[in-house]
């Protein structure tokens, strides 16, 4: 899951936990951690020394992080906070990419006129010029202030990092979304479903998979691609064009069973011989909304089989009669060249 540093001044208030715990729960729905300052919990002996390990934790998730989400609001004037100041400077000298929000985006020159009451001055009270060129911030970071409140800057922040990255971080065992039951699409039209299932081919192609199910990227929806092509993972694997099936479900299959490898790509590095029945007739939908019932046998029905475990919250280590059938991928490569040499088909 990708990384959003909250910088603020949010952890000057009252509730900063609870408000913490509301901004970093906003991150998780749109699919991306929040980092929050006051997560770093720092005793030390002076108040010196705890406010320099607070200072190195709080600089430490900035590296961490993908993307910096700050409250530039005014803070006890006109100004945001000098702190938050300073993270947004340093994170932009670091590359990474910095959206601010502000809940006054009048001009600075307004801004300060009237929370300072100047009236029309161009001037303070110690007689220093208010910077003026028409942005609600100083011109050094004044571009960066997208939004008014935090959840606004969040979907612009989301949208322009899906824009440049549309390949989704495909989630490991361990992950409790992956054992996570996924749940029927019911719009398949909404621009929301098209862009997770070009994520989802996009993703599973960058990754030299033959298949990908939503849960994997962490989205419980009954989603999965096929995208069978021979590769490097699956030297045998037939041609098929790169296909979404929405809601499907099996309707009839084969008596039989036949043990074959799979990997999955939230495995890495493990492969296992899985018992799969030789064929499946199932039901779905296709991207465009149209049902579909279709036939698929030998690799393409374990594909389907593996992908479809996946949307109910299984992975193909469940499926194994016994781990003497669980190999590294290492030693997998050798069994299959050995298979190759010997002219059979694994
Ligand atoms: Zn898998």
């Amino acid at each position: 899951m990708k990384k959003i540093y909250l910088a603020g001044p949010d952890v000057f208030l009252p509730n900063a936990i609870e408000e913490g715990q509301r901004l970093k729960a906003l991150c998780h729905s749109y699919g991306y951690e929040g980092l929050f300052p006051m997560d770093n919990v720092k005793t030390g002996q002076t108040l010196q020394n705890i406010a320099m390990k607070i200072q190195e934790a709080n600089k430490k998730m900035i590296h961490a992080c993908d993307i910096v989400i700050a409250n530039l609001s005014p803070f006890r004037g006109p100004e945001p906070d000098s702190g938050t100041v300073w993270e947004v400077g340093y994170a932009q000298a670091l590359g990474k990419t910095v959206f601010a929000y502000s809940h006054d985006r009048r001009s600075l020159k307004e801004k300060t006129q009237a929370l300072l009451n100047l009236g029309q001055s161009d001037v303070d009270s110690a007689g220093m010029s208010i910077e003026d060129f028409g942005l609600t911030h100083n011109l050094m970071f004044a571009s960066c202030v997208v939004a008014d409140h935090f959840e606004e800057c969040l979907k612009i922040a989301v949208e322009q990092d899906k824009r440049i990255n549309p390949l989704r971080e495909i989630i490991q065992l361990g992950n409790p979304l992956l054992r996570k039951l996924a749940h029927p699409v019911e719009d398949i039209t909404l621009n929301e479903t098209q862009t997770l299932i070009q994520e989802l081919i996009l993703t599973c192609q960058a990754s030299n998979g033959v298949g990908i199910a939503a849960p994997q990227i962490g989205v419980a929806k009954a989603i999965i691609i096929m995208a069978s092509y021979p590769n490097e993972r699956y030297p045998h694997a037939p041609m098929m064009e790169p296909t979404a099936l929405i809601n499907p479900h099996v309707h009839a299959h084969s008596k039989n069973k036949e043990k074959e490898w799979e990997g999955c790509l939230s495995l890495p590095g493990i492969r296992a011989r899985v018992p799969r029945y030789e064929w499946v007739d199932v039901r779905y939908t296709t991207r465009d909304g149209v049902a579909e019932e279709k036939r698929f046998e030998g690799f393409l029905a374990r594909i389907f089989q593996h992908e479809y475990d996946h949307l109910q919250g299984k992975v193909f280590l469940d499926n194994i009669e016994s781990t003497h059938d669980v190999v590294m991928e290492q030693e997998y490569r050798s069994i299959i060249r050995e298979i190759d040499t010997k002219g059979s088909l694994p």
